[in-house]
């Protein structure tokens, strides 16, 4: 497996290999999420395709007041597990050299992104945006693999390559769980003993609502307001947003129908934890 610094080193390898790439962004840390992911790639790519794990911890999408600083950076243990899965590469670009001094373009997207996760973390997407689109460039994959757990995410990435004419095929993958539903997250490591306890919380409420909706209950305000009795429960977590929104626009719907998703994000402490499901 090769481990790629640089957009230059990419290049030189991919010119220098053949096969479909398969191309599976992160922000390292893995966990059994992201190996999902690799492994979903690895399965695609196939024998004679290629598969890139890109492992950066992108400024841009971290809020002045956000947890950049702090954020774990597990390389050696990242590489083990991108060997173990099959990875072909592992690119791994510093920072200066994603954003080089006088870096001044950047990829918004205005419909998707503006609300939920984009309300409350301004500019999160802009950045998001800005690395993706640099790593397609970069990478050029034919196939992208992203998790569902990031929701908005995975709208929002389908709609910039759309507008932007990218020749990339965007698969999104299920979320994996800890056993009691906690979506597995590399920010899970930031719970302390009590927070981690209450944290699953998040997926009782949205079962349930899912459970109220498929006995019949459509309203929105119903539907989240179960969520948030079920978050209730937990004394020390405190709701950024609970929405029901459509599936592809992800503007707000009042009456919820199949395929429509309810997405939360709740703080427990500083941490901040999102979650969806779908109707
Ligand atoms: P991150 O390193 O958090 O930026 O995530 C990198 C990719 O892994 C994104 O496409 C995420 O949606 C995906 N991912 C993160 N956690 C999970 C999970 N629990 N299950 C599936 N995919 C995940």
């Amino acid at each position: 497996m090769k481990i790629l610094k640089t957009a230059n080193a990419m290049r030189k390898w991919l010119d220098a290999t053949t096969g479909r790439t398969v191309l599976v962004p992160t922000m390292g840390a893995l966990h059994r999420g992201h190996g999902a992911l690799i492994e979903k790639a690895r399965k695609l790519a196939g024998k004679s395709g290629r598969v890139v794990v890109s492992i950066f911890v992108n400024p841009t999408q971290f809020g002045p007041k956000e947890d950049l600083s702090r954020y774990p950076r597990p390389f050696s243990a990242d590489a083990e597990m991108c060997q173990k899965l099959g990875a072909d590469a592992i690119f791994h670009p510093t920072p200066e050299t994603v954003y080089p001094p006088g870096f001044s373009t950047y990829v918004e997207e205005h419909s998707v992104a503006a609300g939920l996760c984009g309300a409350s973390r301004p500019g999160h997407f802009r950045g998001v945006c800005t690395v993706v689109l640099k790593l397609f460039n970069v990478c050029r994959p034919d196939v992208a693999v992203f998790g569902l757990k990031d929701f908005q995410q995975c709208r929002v990435i389908a709609r910039m390559a759309r507008d932007l004419d990218v020749p990339v095929r965007l698969v999104f993958a299920p979320t994996v769980r800890e056993s009691d539903g906690l979506a597995m997250s590399s920010r899970n490591t930031y719970l302390d003993a009590e927070q981690r306890a209450q944290a699953p919380v998040l997926r009782r409420g949205l079962l349930a609502a899912q459970k109220a909706f498929r006995a019949g209950e459509t309203s929105a305000a119903k539907l989240t307001a179960i969520v948030a009795r079920q978050i209730a429960t937990a004394p020390i977590a405190r709701v950024d947003y609970i929405a029901a929104v459509d599936g592809e626009s992800l503007e707000p719907v009042t009456k919820l129908k199949r395929g429509d998703t309810i997405a939360l994000a709740v703080f427990f402490g500083k941490t901040r934890l999102i979650d969806n499901i779908q109707t």
